[in-house]
């Protein structure tokens, strides 16, 4: 090449001109010599080779030829000299967009279809270079000689060379099955699944979501990875729990609603006072101790997982907790190893132990619940076991009232007292007879004006003096009285 001749003359610039005219007397150089760089000797040219070819013997008429030749001979010094200045173009550097270096030195890597250019960079520029000054192996051309462009629709290694001259550069890209890590994180989906009963054991009802109760485990999750630069970066995109709800009659009957077989009047006393709950803020329900409410039991356990699922003090919140530490957590790309050099592989090089965050927040959210539990969920079932009685105390008549008492007040009176049995009453319907010299038999049963369901006494008054009167006393309900009660006598004073 031109350029490696040029080195080739060291000794050309010290032809000592005015010398040389002195001593020359014809052209001693041909044309070929001067013009082209290409065309400049092979051997190198001296001033005394010049001399020692040239000038012995020279007369007065080769002088002006020799002046002549050695002018041209300095002009095209000068032209080398200006050659000589431009450097070979030589490889500085290389630069890769919109792929990452990591480990090594020439490391890229980058996700899939991402549009990743190699540009070479040369010590004289990029512009007006010949054809095939930069020889790229792999890729594909750029839209400019400098510039090549990275194949990233498939994952794998995409090895990239680039030579100029005797400079060259290796590139390692590795394109990696994975998305961008986005800017805004998709929100996770949390989903609760009930799988089956619980065994509530002593208990109406019994909802498990606790790990390791009853085959309930941690929740499950899925989680992408994303490429950030050369780190792999996770997000949950769902979380799944699934619970088991359970309940039990424990030997009680059913009182499903209005019309049910067990709502008779003998039993509607013990229904009332048995699904009547106590005040509100009572971790409690009612005592149940003959009857039940399955429904309501029901609901009181859906009150339980609707509080630890979905209140966000609770589950929500520590999910969210899960999914901002998984959030945070940061792999090193490195194609070495699967665990490393893979999404899938990461994420399942770490499963394990995200599982064991998952139970943990899992736990916390159920530690945080479990106090204020029963109070919740029986401020939301209490309050649909009044709404039941309600709908069904006036559908039978109230019990008869018991332990009806009579004294006698002075000579003309009488007070009543009695027991109220149920709290379907609406009042209390009272009779009397009177105990003639014949017995009762020949008086008649006289009703007196009613009474209210409180207080449970009542004074009769204008009676006759030392006269035997019977008492009864009836319930007054919705659905209509009550058998009367025992009947019960008291004698006036003479
Ligand atoms: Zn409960």
């Amino acid at each position: 090449m031109a350029t490696e001749h040029e080195t080739r003359q060291p000794d050309l610039h010290l032809v000592p001109k005015p010398a040389a005219l002195a001593a020359a007397d014809r052209a001693p150089v041909s044309d070929q010599t001067a013009p082209g760089i290409d065309n400049v000797p092979q051997h190198p040219v001296t001033a005394e080779s010049l001399l020692a070819a040239r000038l012995s013997g020279a007369g007065e008429a080769s002088r002006a030829r020799i002046a002549f030749q050695l002018q041209r001979l300095a002009g095209n010094e000068a032209l080398q000299r200006v050659v000589a200045a431009k450097p070979k173009p030589k490889l500085t550097s290389v630069k890769v967009a919109n792929a990452k270096a990591f480990g090594a030195p020439d490391n890229y890597v980058t996700t899939l279809n991402a549009p990743v250019v190699v540009s070479a960079t040369l010590n004289v520029g990029g512009a007006g270079l010949g054809a095939g000054t930069v020889v790229w192996t792999g890729g594909n051309p750029g839209g400019k000689q400098t510039d090549r462009q990275v194949v990233t629709t498939a994952a794998g290694l995409q090895a990239i060379k680039v030579t100029v001259g005797t400079t060259s550069k290796n590139v390692n890209i590795y394109v990696v099955d994975a998305a961008p890590l986005p800017a805004v994180s998709p929100a996770a989906t949390l989903t609760h699944t009930l799988i089956g009963a619980s065994a509530p054991g002593t208990n109406f009802g019994l909802t498990v979501v606790t790990i390791g109760t009853q085959g309930v485990v941690g929740p499950e999750f899925d989680v992408t990875a994303y490429l950030d630069g050369n780190n792999w970066k996770f997000r949950v995109t769902a979380i799944r729990h699934k619970y088991k709800v359970g309940v039990s009659a424990q030997g009680r009957t059913n009182i499903a609603g209005p019309g049910d077989p067990a709502i008779k009047p003998s039993a509607i006393a013990l229904i009332i006072t048995d699904l009547t709950p106590p005040a509100p803020g009572t971790p409690h329900g009612p005592p149940r101790t003959t009857f039940w409410s399955e429904t309501i039991t029901r609901a009181h356990e859906q009150a339980h997982v609707d509080h630890f699922y979905t209140d966000p003090a609770f589950w929500p919140k520590s999910m969210k907790d899960f999914q901002d530490e998984i959030a945070a957590a940061s792999v090193a790309f490195d194609p070495g190893a699967p665990k490393t050099s893979t999404g899938a592989g990461v994420i399942a090089d770490k499963r394990p132990t995200w599982q064991g965050r998952a139970d943990f927040f899992h736990g916390q959210a159920d530690a945080a619940e479990i106090p204020g539990s029963e109070t919740y969920a029986h401020g939301v079932s209490n309050p649909q076991y009044t709404v039941l009685l309600n709908s069904i105390k006036d559908t039978v008549v109230p019990p008869a009232p018991t332990g009806l008492a009579v004294a006698p007040v002075g000579r003309n009176g009488a007070t009543l007292t009695w027991t109220r049995d149920a709290a379907n009453e609406t009042g209390f319907e009272i009779q009397r007879i009177e105990s003639g010299f014949f017995g009762p038999l020949f008086s008649s049963w006289v009703t007196l004006a009613p009474v209210a369901a409180a207080p449970l006494t009542f004074t009769d008054s204008g009676l006759k003096p030392a006269t035997k009167y019977t008492y009864r006393v009836a319930a007054k309900g919705v659905a209509g009285n009550s058998a009367f009660s025992t009947e019960r006598s008291a004698t006036t004073a003479k």
